[in-house]
């Protein structure tokens, strides 16, 4: 703690003490940043979410070197009072709470509007009203489809940067049709995006978007059937983990050629952590955070997943480790996909000189790692209980 009272800004100057009011904190990147917080700095953090198991290790009760440092507000921000009290007695509020897996977009529209745009407003109202700084999470999915995609496949522009890569000033948000229900979360998130920027111009609220492209690692989503519903569908890491210690094939949802950028959670945490520690440089700023040099497509994501898992869990592969299967199929009625997510680094470069590091090979190893430890024994369990009954 000594050495972290120390500790500098990227101007030089000592960094002072925060509260932060860090609401979606139960989740996984919220349970990342409190680890982050905890270990490393001297920030107060009030944890306000619905569910606390992925920081129960952290709260439950708060292990005596850290009390004092962090406390649990179990509320639901759509109709809890308390949250206005929370926010006014902190100097930042980092919005994480969300509706955000796919599979969501288009069964649930109106939960994942409400819940990505209404909810958030009365946070936005009250940093603005009471001069507090934000730090609100919104989605690399705001941009869409790429302008590249609207071309033949075979169009040589395709392979031009200014066609595929996604400029937080310059990109436009490209969604499909409305009866494209997918799209109710970007929409949702972009007008979130517009309504916070337009109080920094109106009203002066210090804030800063985060746009997540793809962050990965232990504690994200949900195991079907162990600590998630059966029939819930996680986003793709889980998808494929589950799939996995099941030894079931991997599903290739319209044949796999969606293409992701993958970034290792621990990664782009020291991202956020920057952004709080440095607000002159990231006040008004709109910040793609992302690895560009972790492309890949789905398929190959999948290949990658099926090799290292092998190596991590000594489990021979399966003859046929992936299955193509419609995104009707998979998703149902409404589903429609981002083709290429390449965030352009220059902004957050720039600001705060932070790059991402790890490749993916290596962040795959380490969360597939922990999948099979955390997960393999209760699989079996359950497994062998359904094959016997
Ligand atoms: P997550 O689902 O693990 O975390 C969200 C947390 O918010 C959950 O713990 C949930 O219980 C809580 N929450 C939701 N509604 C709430 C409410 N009404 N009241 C209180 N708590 C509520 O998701 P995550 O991956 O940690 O994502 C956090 C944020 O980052 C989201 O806004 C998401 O849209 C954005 N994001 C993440 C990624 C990524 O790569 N992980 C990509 C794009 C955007
Ligand atoms: N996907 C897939 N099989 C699965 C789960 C997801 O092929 O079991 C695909 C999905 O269609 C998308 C990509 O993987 O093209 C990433 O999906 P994810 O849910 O992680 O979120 P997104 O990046 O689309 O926000």
């Amino acid at each position: 703690a000594a050495a972290a009272a120390a500790s500098l800004d990227l101007d030089g100057n000592p960094i002072a003490p925060l509260t932060i009011c860090m609401i979606g904190a139960g989740g996984f990147i919220g349970s990342h940043l409190c680890e982050k917080l905890m270990a490393e700095t001297n920030h107060v953090v009030f944890a306000v979410d619905v569910y606390s198991d992925k920081i129960r290790h952290l709260v439950d009760p708060a292990p005596p070197h850290l009390v004092g440092r962090i406390s649990f507000h179990r509320l639901n921000i759509k109709n809890d009072s308390r949250l206005e009290g929370l926010i006014k007695m902190a100097d930042l509020t980092i919005n994480l709470a969300a509706i955000c897996t796919p599979a969501d977009y288009n069964t649930r529209p109106l939960d994942t509007i409400y819940s990505n745009f209404i909810d958030a407003l009365p946070v936005v109202k009250y940093c603005s009203e009471n001069n507090k700084r934000l730090i609100h999470f919104s989605t690399c999915e705001v941009y869409g489809k790429t302008i590249g995609s609207f071309l033949p496949s075979d169009h040589p522009l395709r392979k031009e940067p200014e066609f595929y890569v996604l400029k937080e000033d310059e990109s436009p948000c490209i969604f499909g049709p409305i009866v494209k229900q997918r799209w109710s979360y970007a929409c949702a998130k972009q007008l979130i995006e517009r309504l916070i920027f337009a109080e920094g111009a109106e009203n002066g609220l210090e804030f800063t978007i985060v746009r997540p492209f793809n962050w990965i690692g232990p504690r994200m989503d949900f195991i079907p059937g162990v600590d998630g519903p059966s029939e819930g569908v996680p986003r793709v890491l889980a998808c494929f983990s589950n799939n996995l210690l099941r030894r079931e094939p991997l599903q290739l949802v319209d044949g796999g050629q969606s293409q992701r950028t993958f970034v290792y959670i621990k990664d782009a945490i020291e991202a956020v952590l920057l952004m709080i520690e440095n607000p002159a440089r990231a006040n008004g700023q709109i910040f793609n955070v992302g690895n560009p040099n972790n492309e890949v497509t789905v398929r190959e994501l999948a290949e990658m997943m099926t090799e290292v898992y092998a190596n991590v869990s000594g489990e021979i592969p399966l003859d046929e480790p992936m299955i193509d299967v419609s995104s009707k199929q998979f998703y149902g009625e409404g589903y429609d996909d981002s083709d290429k997510r390449i965030p352009d680094m220059t902004i957050i470069n720039k600001q705060l000189g932070w790059n991402p590091k790890t490749p993916l090979r290596d962040f795959l190893e380490t969360t597939l790692t922990y999948q099979h430890k955390t997960y393999k024994e209760a699989i079996k369990r359950q497994m062998s209980q359904v094959s016997a009954s």
